[in-house]
């Protein structure tokens, strides 16, 4: 059996953060991945947005890392040319109802730290976006894009200069704790065991079935996994907007949106469906839905002009229904098993967040960044 001091379950963004963040602290690091490549599930079915930390609530986990990741991502992306776009968004009020909860929406975005928040008339906002319909709206000023393959590519090639390997087709099967770390069992054609320091599980959907396969960790500590599938809808041709056009959220989401990435594709979505298991087909028939939902604040899109996209799907750890719940860090402290820390529930902003987890990640385990 093979010792490594650090290994890191997972090559998403948010893994892969973490791995650059113990490799830049002088860790030995090995980042295991189960598909061929980095990136490949939640991290590149998302809208691409580096969010201001505007909905979730004071104090918690997602308000202080995407905020703290939102600036600290804005530098990463100028130092190292990640291509990127503070593009703004508008939040549309339709209706004097949604127009007396932007007040309320700027006041929770002010409270979490967010600058750039403005109140629009209708006449403020047309003038921003001539082709909006709406009553009032909400500018966020220091909302992005960002191409978030280059933003994985750019942190790989930071964690493998530090000395971070990453290793493909590499599924956890299985595993153990023990006093001196924990053992795991690596599958694929070649399988293995590995006797680890510190295990990071940043396993994202699959998260909760990674941390049940360690034996002896406390299954009271391990949520549930639940899956929100959100589908896209692209836009044939160019948007008549520049701006990121969101409409008050409701209860359970942000509400179909428009994105609009750096090569000028606009799409439309993600809307919420709760499923049993891992399927990313979009189902055709959600457009009318979705029509419906853009004309509110489009009025004229046009007909047919909608087309099926991509899906991604929510890391949930709370059932349909239940309250939001906030990223979940896990480390000795809760679950009192030294050299494991996992990470539950990392769903949007998770990817603008990514930097500034890695870095509380890495003062958890006593390896802060240099
Ligand atoms: C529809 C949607 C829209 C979103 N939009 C945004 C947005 O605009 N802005 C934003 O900031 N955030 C957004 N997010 C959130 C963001 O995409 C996620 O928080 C982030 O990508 C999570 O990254 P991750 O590394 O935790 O998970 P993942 O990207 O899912 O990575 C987990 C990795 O673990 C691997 N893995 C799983 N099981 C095993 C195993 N047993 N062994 C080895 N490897 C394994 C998987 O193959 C995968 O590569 C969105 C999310 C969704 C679903």
């Amino acid at each position: 059996m093979e010792d490594v001091d650090c290994v890191v379950i997972g090559a998403g963004v948010v893994g892969i953060a973490i791995a650059r963040a113990l490799a830049l602290a002088g860790r030995e690091v090995i980042v295991l991945e189960s598909a061929g490549g980095i990136g490949t599930a939640t991290s590149s079915r998302n809208s691409e947005v580096i969010h201001a930390g505007i909905y979730y609530p004071k104090d918690s986990l997602m308000a202080r890392f995407c905020v703290q990741g939102r600036r600290m991502l804005y530098d990463f992306c100028r130092d190292r040319g990640v291509p990127f776009r503070n593009c703004g968004k508008l939040i549309v009020a339709t209706n004097a109802e949604e127009g007396e909860r932007l007040a309320g929406i700027k006041a929770r975005a002010e409270a979490n730290g967010v600058e750039e928040m403005r109140l629009l008339t209708a006449a403020e906002a047309t003038a921003l976006e001539p082709k909006l319909c709406c009553t009032a709206a909400l500018l966020s000023g220091s909302t992005g894009v960002l191409d978030s393959h280059a933003y994985m590519l750019t942190l790989q090639g930071e964690a493998e200069h530090a000395g971070a390997v990453f290793v493909f087709h590499s599924p956890i099967t299985g595993g153990c704790v023990t006093d001196a770390g924990s053992e795991i069992a690596v599958g694929g054609a070649d399988p293995m065991r590995l006797r680890c320091r510190l295990v990071v599980n940043a396993a994202g959907l699959h998260a909760p079935a990674v941390a049940r396969c360690f034996a002896g960790m406390p299954r009271s500590f391990i949520p549930n996994a639940y899956y929100a599938k959100g589908s896209y809808f692209t836009l044939a041709g160019r948007p008549p907007f520049s701006r990121l056009i969101y409409p008050v959220p409701m209860p359970g989401g942000l509400g179909v949106h428009l994105t609009i990435d750096l090569g000028g594709q606009a799409r439309f979505g993600p809307d919420v469906e709760w499923i049993d298991r891992i399927d990313y087909s979009v189902d055709p028939r959600r457009a009318d839905g979705f029509v419906a939902a853009v004309r509110r604040y489009w009025p004229g899109l046009p007909d047919g002009a909608l087309q099926p996209g991509y899906a991604g799907i929510r890391p949930k750890i709370v059932p349909p229904g239940a309250p939001s719940q906030d990223f979940v860090v896990q480390g000795p402290r809760t679950h009192g098993i030294p050299g494991l820390v996992h990470l539950f529930g990392i769903e949007s902003p998770g990817l603008t967040a990514a930097i500034a987890l890695a870095d509380y990640v890495g003062e958890m385990v006593g390896a802060a960044a240099r």
